[in-house]
Formats: C-alpha cells, sequence, structure tokens
C-alpha cells in the first residue's frame, strides 16, 4: 500500500490539520492501492507561506545555481527508475512498456532539456535607452491531470524552478503518488526547503483555493476546459495570470501519396496509446476518398498488433481507463456513434472478451464520420477513432482546423511540398509529420479552447517571468 496521509510543506511532511482520506484505486484490479490526504484550505495556506517565505533567496539565485539543481534532479529522477514505472502502471494502469518508454523518460526529459537550455537563457537585454530584466513572477499554484503523472507535473515544475519561482503543488486524486516520488527526488536533489511545496486533495478545495488565493501569482494548470473555465473566472477577481494546457482533438491528415499501412497504424497508435487518454491524441483520420477503403482495410489488419490487457504483461499495449467514472465516459461516446450514421467498424461498447475486471475499454473505429458528428468534435479522451474522408486538400485542411481545439496536428504522407501546405496551414500548437519524435525544447500549448500559454524548454521558463524595462538605468 501507498498510503501518504501527509502533505510536504516547507521541507517536511507534516499531517493535515483534518483526517479525511481518499482511496486510490488501480484501475486494471479495482482494487485499493492506497490512500492520500484529503487537504483543507489551511493547509494550503501554510503551504502557500512557506512558497512565499522561501521566494525572496530562491529567486536571487544565479541561473547556473538553478541549472545545476535541475541536472541533481534530472540525476536523482533516474536513480528511481524502476519506482517510477511501479507507481505510474499501479496508479494508472499504463502498461508496462508504455511507461518505461514514454512516460517515465518524458518527466526526465523536461529536467534535463531546460538545465540546457537556462543556461543559454538571457534573463537581461539591452534596448534602445532600456534594460530589461525578467524577474521571477514569485509563487505559482500547479494543478495537473493523471493522464502523465510525472510529465505534467515535471515540466511546469522544471520552468518554475529554472525561473526562479517557488511552488505549490496540487497533482490528482487519481494519481497522486509519482508526485509523491517527485518530493523524494528533490529533497535528495537539495530543493531548498520551500521552493517545493505538494498538497493533496480534491480539485473543489485545494485547486479551488489555489486558483483563488490572493498569495498565489501564477497558476499553471493541465486538465479539461471545463476546470480551465472556472479557473479563469477566479483567477479575475485578483487579476492572476493563466496558463491553461486542456483538451483537443486532433486531426491525422493522411496524404492521397501516404502508405496505407503506415497511415493506418499511425491512426491505431494514437487512440492505443495511453489508453487514448492523451490531450495530443489524434482521433480524426483524415483520408482521401480514394483510399478509403485500403484505409479501413488496412485498419482491420492491423488492430490486433496493438492488444488490450493486463498493464504487467509485456504484450500488452493499451491498459483501461484510469477510473469507472472515465469507463463511463467513454461508453457513452461510443454509443452515440452507433446511434449516429456513422459505421462502426471495429470495437463497440461493452468490454473486451476475458477483461471484466478492469476499466477496458474496446480499441474502436468509425468511419463515414461526418464532420460535425459529436464523436468528431468533442474530446473522448478513450480509445476511440472518427475516421472522415476528404476530396482534395483544401477541403481536408478546413475539416482539420473546424473544431473548437487546436493543441496538435498529424501529417502522413509523402510529396514535400503537400506535407509542408498541410503542417503549415494547420491552426495548432504542434504540428507532427510521419511520426517525428517529440523535441523537449520546443513550445507545447494549444490554439483557441485548447488553452492559453506554451510549457516546454524556454517558452515554459517565460511564463513563470515577469519582464521589467528600466530606463534611465546608470551604465
Ligand atoms: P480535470 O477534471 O480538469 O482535472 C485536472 C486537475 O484539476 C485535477 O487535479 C483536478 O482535481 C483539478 N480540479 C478539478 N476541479 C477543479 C477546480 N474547480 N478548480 C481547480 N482545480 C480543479 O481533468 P482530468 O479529468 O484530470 O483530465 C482529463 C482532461 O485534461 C482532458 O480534457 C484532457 O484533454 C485534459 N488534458 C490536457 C492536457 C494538455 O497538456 N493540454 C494534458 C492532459 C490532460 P481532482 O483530483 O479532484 O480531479
Ligand atoms: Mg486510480
Amino acid at each position: 500500500m501507498y498510503n501518504h496521509i501527509q502533505h510536504y510543506i516547507n521541507g517536511q511532511w507534516v499531517d493535515s490539520t483534518e483526517n479525511e482520506t481518499i482511496d486510490v484505486i488501480n484501475p486494471a484490479t479495482e482494487e485499493k492501492i492506497g490512500e492520500i490526504s484529503s487537504g483543507t484550505k489551511e493547509d494550503l495556506d501554510k503551504a502557500v507561506q512557506a512558497a512565499r517565505d522561501a521566494f525572496p533567496s530562491f529567486s536571487q539565485t544565479t541561473k547556473e545555481e538553478r541549472a545545476d539543481l535541475l541536472d541533481r534532479i534530472a540525476d536523482e529522477y533516474e536513480k528511481r527508475k524502476d519506482k517510477f514505472i511501479e507507481v505510474i502502471m499501479e496508479e494508472l494502469g499504463s502498461p508496462v512498456n508504455f511507461t518505461t518508454e514514454v512516460q517515465y523518460p518524458m518527466g526526465l526529459n523536461h529536467f534535463r532539456a531546460t538545465a540546457k537550455l537556462l543556461r543559454d537563457f538571457d534573463f537581461t537585454e539591452k534596448r534602445e535607452n532600456s534594460f530589461i530584466q525578467k524577474d521571477a513572477i514569485g509563487v505559482a499554484g500547479l494543478i495537473t491531470p493523471w493522464n502523465f503523472p510525472t510529465n505534467q507535473a515535471s515540466t511546469k515544475l522544471a520552468s518554475a524552478f529554472a525561473a526562479g519561482s517557488t511552488v505549490v503543488l496540487k497533482p490528482s486524486t487519481e494519481t497522486p503518488f509519482a508526485a509523491v516520488l517527485l518530493t523524494e527526488v528533490f529533497e535528495a536533489a537539495g530543493l531548498p526547503k520551500g521552493v517545493f511545496n505538494l498538497v493533496n486533495g480534491t480539485g473543489s478545495t485545494i485547486g479551488d483555493g489555489i486558483s483563488s488565493h490572493p498569495d498565489i501569482d501564477f497558476v499553471s494548470f493541465t486538465g479539461s476546459g471545463g476546470v480551465g473555465t472556472k479557473i479563469m473566472e477566479n483567477a479575475a477577481q485578483d487579476i492572476k495570470k493563466v496558463s491553461l494546457e486542456l483538451g483537443g482533438k486532433s486531426p491525422i491528415v493522411v496524404l492521397d501519396d501516404a502508405d496505407v499501412d503506415y497511415a493506418a497504424k499511425t491512426a491505431i497508435s494514437h487512440i492505443a496509446g495511453n489508453t487514448g487518454q492523451v490531450c495530443t491524441a489524434g482521433t480524426r483520420a483524415l483520408v482521401p476518398e480514394s483510399m478509403h477503403d485500403d484505409f479501413i482495410q488496412a485498419v482491420k489488419n492491423h488492430i490486433s498488433e496493438y492488444p488490450v490487457g493486463d498493464p504487467k504483461d509485456k504484450s500488452t499495449f493499451t491498459g483501461p481507463q484510469v477510473s469507472e467514472d472515465q469507463w463511463k465516459t467513454v461508453q457513452d461516446y461510443i454509443q452515440t456513434g452507433i446511434d449516429s450514421e456513422a459505421t462502426l467498424v471495429t470495437g463497440g461498447t461493452g468490454k473486451p472478451e476475458g477483461l471484466e475486471t478492469g476499466y477496458y475499454s474496446k480499441l474502436t473505429v468509425f468511419t463515414n464520420v461526418k464532420p460535425d458528428d459529436t464523436i468528431a468534435q468533442e474530446e473522448i479522451f478513450g480509445p476511440v477513432l472518427s475516421v472522415i474522408t476528404y476530396k482534395d486538400l483544401d477541403e481536408a485542411i478546413d475539416v482539420a482546423n473546424g473544431t473548437i481545439y487546436g493543441l496538435a496536428g498529424y501529417v502522413v504522407g509523402n510529396d514535400p511540398d503537400n506535407l509542408t501546405k498541410t503542417a503549415r496551414s494547420l491552426r495548432s500548437g504542434r504540428i507532427v509529420v510521419n511520426n517525428e519524435p517529440a523535441d523537449f525544447t520546443a513550445p507545447f500549448g494549444g490554439f483557441q479552447q485548447s488553452g492559453i500559454g506554451r510549457e516546454w524548454g524556454d517558452y515554459g521558463i517565460e511564463e513563470f517571468l515577469e519582464p521589467k524595462t528600466i530606463v534611465g538605468l546608470p551604465s
């Protein structure tokens, strides 16, 4: 059992002001794996005060000191590889291969990439008669979701520490134990007390408390659009800066010269990876009319290469949904697809055969989906793909851009002009051509209702800084 019924405040684990706890469930077994404290506003106040007290000295450290700190954090993170993998598998139900190859390194990469960029980052700049100095923003409140337990916390934390800001983190109640392990990492790396504070508890108490706290200067949030709106409303009361990383309904534009097997496997991997619980997942495959039948046949041929099952089994590609609630949401969307005029290619409602225990869904593909259908417009956050056909590339680009989101976009094909035209026309924060791996130094974030602000690398650091102009500075 992973019991952590304390908060980490001012460099030590402290009891909560109340004894209430929250159970944490392994979604593959439906069994309780531990409990965390359900924090109170008083606990949050103490954490904010600790961060406030630590700010004057931490914000005055040099960038070299902070870059060294980030590298020490990365070293300590690496020493705990097996622990991170075990914890993420247990609390998220993330399969062993995906956890090892994707979940584990993503958190690590943010600390390494930020350390490297920080050494070359300019905190000052001279213009005509002005001197510009970028100061740390102050105390940041960080609120994270469950789908990548170390990735989202790590990108925010690496940027905050690089900028010289101090923080209070509230992780998701679904996956709180990866953040406990991060705390161990920071202690081992010698992070000064009060720079990092962890308060566990619900979004409605601790999350709401962060976004309305008068002593918090900046809220960095990753999660759903509905909660993002509430955070903005609270933050508006005292003009608090917010950064929001929200949802998506990202397109995969398959060009007419794409290899059809490659395109189909790309699309399947987007809904199968992390059980489709990925904000950047490509969940709308836009396929030329002339390629449609071959594409659907290729999907049928390859779908069994992405088996759903026990996260501990090395042959498993897709695990369960994170919770029963998420499973029900996904099931409702699959039913909505079945009730529409779309055609079910594979999958459907219910659990896959032999997987009655655990919140498992079937990998589900619909075709003949219309661009405005519910399943083509709303984020499902599960393993559901909508295939939409197009006549020419201009139509594909229009359809690709035709949602309220703009987090990511994918292009698959060969012709360099068409790849370039499509990639440059998509209105999204991150476009991936032919499955190129991620660049952790480049900005990450969304257009439209996918969010406000950018994370990762130097763009991430900028979010935690306030530029100050001084004119007439004696030289
Ligand atoms: P969520 O319900 O928005 O929760 C995210 C975090 O916000 C959790 O820690 C949650 O606490 C907290 N929260 C809940 N209500 C709050 C409130 N009133 N005020 C402040 N915080 C509050 O989202 P989720 O279900 O965890 O994650 C799924 C969603 O996140 C999807 O829509 C997905 O697209 C989005 N997402 C976006 C990105 C990105 O980078 N753009 C990445 C991952 C996920 P609890 O522990 O109580 O739930
Ligand atoms: Mg859980």
